[in-house]
């Protein structure tokens, strides 16, 4: 994997494609800078060894160019985070952004506006890329939140760049912290997969059976597999259609020699609410009418044991309504319990989607050994699928 780290950039014009997809507020101030300061390292090797920095990036979906999703509005934060005065250009190609580039001196940095003001971004259109390669002499990506994507920026532009291409330092840590997990040659590796469906996580659980020792399921989808042997489980979240599914999981899984843990006892609500009457059961046994939106303190011991045990933990998805504090209890205590085994010398990746909102939430993003910033293209490296955004630079 050729990152930034193997090449001499001294008075090379460089072309990122960065994932600057940051939340905004109604005044337009960035929410939330982590994809901007992930995006730092890489930019500053850049300018250290004197070359010059051309960025491009997407901000959510816009239909019509509307200015609400201009890239200016990040002007400010990226300037503090990197310490240099970020120049901007109102467009992506044509004449404003060439003459843009060639003024650009090394040691500066320009941002481009949004990529999808053009809808031959998404489109992965040839065209659009190649304008887009003529801006550097290198391209560089390292955004990671949209690898999985097969767009101009981020795939197809990578072969105007035969030679001279390469990964960023965000993208080729997300690669290797993956990839500590699912070719890890130490042991026992655990997988804790929560959330709310089965059918979302089932290709990631497929995949990973031969890479694990234990799998811990929690969450809504627990619920699917406690009724498919036979439990009652009220009215919590089930999916019917994946009860045979969810049985040829655990028979599988008993093939490979991996063990799975489902939950034993349940925080069980009369309505989906934070304000519900609860009460704690055996898991199979939830009457008419309650349902399942937390793990219950006999599983918290359950899992905490194997975690506490673990050499190499992913976790995925939370193992309750974690959103409301009534049921965010089994979801705390779990990620307590990575961060203990972490600190006890244990590997843990926390990646997709809502679990690194909990991480983020019980204030343990920095008691776990690494925190993915890209949700679905974390499920699809998880899923085993090389990602478009990788192949294009291999
Ligand atoms: P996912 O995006 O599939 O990882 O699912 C995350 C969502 O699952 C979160 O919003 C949780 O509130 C939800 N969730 C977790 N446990 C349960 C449960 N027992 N019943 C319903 N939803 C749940």
């Amino acid at each position: 994997m050729k990152t930034v780290n193997d090449i001499n950039f001294k008075g090379k014009k460089v072309l990122i494609r960065v994932d600057f997809n940051v939340p905004l507020d109604e005044e337009f101030n960035v929410t939330d800078d982590t994809r901007i300061r992930a995006a730092k390292p890489t930019i500053l090797k850049i300018l250290e060894d004197g070359g010059s920095c051309i960025l491009m990036s997407h901000l959510g979906r816009p239909k019509n160019k509307e200015a609400e999703f201009s890239l200016k509005h990040i002007v400010k934060s990226l300037s503090d985070i990197v310490g240099v005065q970020v120049k901007f250009v109102e467009d992506s190609i044509g004449a404003e952004v060439e003459a843009a580039v060639s003024n650009l001196k090394s040691g500066e940095i320009l941002l481009l506006e949004n990529l999808r003001y053009y809808e031959e971004e998404t489109k992965g259109d040839r065209d659009f890329a190649e304008k887009l390669s003529k801006l550097g002499d290198v391209y560089v990506n390292d955004a990671f939140g949209t690898a999985h994507r097969a767009h101009a920026s981020t795939a197809i532009i990578a072969e105007f760049f035969p030679e001279n291409k390469c990964f960023g330092l965000l993208l080729a840590s997300e690669i290797e912290n993956v990839e500590k997990v699912l070719k890890s040659t130490e042991k026992p590796v655990t997988a804790i997969i929560g959330g709310a469906k089965v059918s979302s996580k089932i290709t990631i659980i497929e995949n990973i059976l031969d890479k694990i020792d234990h799998l811990i399921i929690g969450g809504g989808m627990a619920f699917t597999f406690i009724k498919a042997q036979g439990g009652k489980v009220g009215s919590s979240l089930v999916e019917d259609d994946k009860q045979s599914l969810a049985l040829e999981i655990l028979e599988e899984a008993k093939k490979k020699n991996v063990k799975v843990h489902l939950p034993v006892d349940a925080i069980i609500a009369d309505s989906f609410s934070d304000t519900a009457n609860t009460q704690i059961v055996t898991v199979g046994n939830i009457p008419d009418g309650w349902m399942g939106l937390d793990v219950g303190p006999e599983t918290n011991k359950l899992f905490e044991e194997v975690i506490l045990n673990s050499k190499i933990i992913l976790w995925n998805g939370p193992v309750g309504v974690f959103e409301m504090d009534k049921f965010a209890q089994g979801t705390k205590v779990l990620g307590q319990n990575i961060a203990k085994a972490t600190k006890n010398g244990a590997f843990s990746l926390v990646g997709g989607g809502d679990s690194v909102a909990a991480v983020h939430k019980f204030n343990l993003a920095d008691k776990v050994s690494y925190v993915s910033t890209g949700g679905g293209a974390m499920l699809e490296m998880l899923e085993g699928k090389t990602l478009p955004g990788i192949k294009a630079l291999l």
